[in-house]
């Protein structure tokens, strides 16, 4: 990985370049919240933004996506993927790009590519910038607090100045041309040391910190605990929605009222919906939401695991704050500490 550090005044030039070729999406306020959104001036731009009310999935999943067009009467098929846009993606928290390092994982599997996943990857940069957790943040926990790849450039606030992480050939051109940029210094170093400790000293005490956790999964299957859990939920899907890796999707054909074209769509679902698992014949295998909260749960912290070797959750929070039900994997957390006390 290569390392240079620019003045902090330049941010809005680095902005501008990009600008000349994509469309920028960064953090801007919503609202009382913030959300990624594109921008077309670097003002609009919160840089030290809490966690976003939504992802950045949206931009390479997006809830609904017209896959392709078609016109039955002369056999046409529309290529979609010529109307993807490139894209810059600004200021990604570093959960938020392991998050998107999952989904890769899922789209990008050599033996079943997804090419309209691929698609929108290939015509998007990401540059990280760091954070500082928020109370409902817990992705120090799950091995997301940083990240190692998946970025163009990694943005390290060190005070007037960013220490640069430079991830690709395309965007350190770019960042080259923009700014007037320096060899790190032992004193850049030293500070982005301190500052990555004081950071992880600002995590959150109160979530607690369990090992082996996809083992206590396996080992609490039939625990009451999530009849508990089942009970509470409104089956909303309020979770999946916020969620930045919840992938699931549904595929419809959808015919326009002359019968002779349409489209095809891929639709965002969510497994926490009691219809997700409705099969024909009316046999549902998660009929309750016991089963399925469960399941969400099983998926995040165990499943994903056991193929991948990394939580598909990355701690974002973002659950936390959406489920009116009090229902997030910091609840299971606490569930198998409670758990090891009555165990001691
Ligand atoms: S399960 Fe919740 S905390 Fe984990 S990645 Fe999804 S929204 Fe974030
Ligand atoms: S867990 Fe919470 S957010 Fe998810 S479906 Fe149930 S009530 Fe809704």
């Amino acid at each position: 990985m290569l390392y240079r550090v620019m003045d902090a005044s330049e941010l809005p030039r680095l902005i501008d370049a990009f600008m000349e070729k994509y469309e920028v999406v960064a953090p801007v306020k919503s609202g009382r919240s913030f959300a990624f959104e594109p921008v077309s001036s670097f003002d609009e731009i919160v840089l030290d933004y809490p966690t976003t009310l939504t992802s950045l999935k949206k931009y390479i999943l997006p809830p609904r996506e017209t896959l392709f067009e078609f016109n039955v009467e002369d056999a046409d098929v529309t290529d979609y993927t010529l109307r993807i846009r490139p894209r810059v993606l600004f200021g990604a928290h570093a959960c938020d790009i392991n998050a998107l390092n999952n989904l890769d994982l899922v789209f990008e599997d050599a033996r079943y590519p997804d090419p309209y996943y691929e698609a929108h990857r290939a015509a998007t940069m990401v540059v990280g910038i760091n954070c500082s957790p928020a109370g409902s943040c817990f992705c120090h926990l799950l091995d997301a607090d940083e990240v190692r790849s998946g970025y163009d450039l990694f943005l390290q606030d060190l005070g007037g100045r960013y220490l640069v992480s430079i991830g690709s050939v395309e965007a350190a051109n770019i960042l080259e041309a923009a700014c007037d940029l320096r060899e790190a210094t032992d004193e850049d170093r030293r500070e982005f040391r301190r500052l990555t400790r004081e950071r992880q000293e600002a995590f959150s005490n109160d979530i607690p910190d369990i090992q082996e956790i996809p083992m206590l999964m396996d080992a609490f299957h039939k625990d009451a605990f999530w009849a508990e859990l089942g009970e509470r939920c409104l089956s909303c899907t309020a979770c999946s929605a916020v969620c930045p890796t919840c992938y699931c999707f549904d595929i419809a054909d959808v015919l326009d009222p002359d019968g002779k074209t349409g489209r095809r769509e891929r639709i965002l679902d969510a497994c926490t919906s009691p219809q997700f698992a409705l099969v024909t014949g009316g046999h549902n295998f998660r009929e309750t939401a016991r089963d399925r909260v469960r399941h969400r749960m099983y998926h995040k912290l165990n499943g994903f695991n056991s193929k991948h070797g990394r939580y598909l959750c990355v701690g974002c929070g973002r659950c936390v704050r959406a489920c009116k039900a009090d229902i997030s994997p910091i609840e299971v957390l606490r569930f198998f500490e409670r758990k090891g006390a009555e165990d001691a």
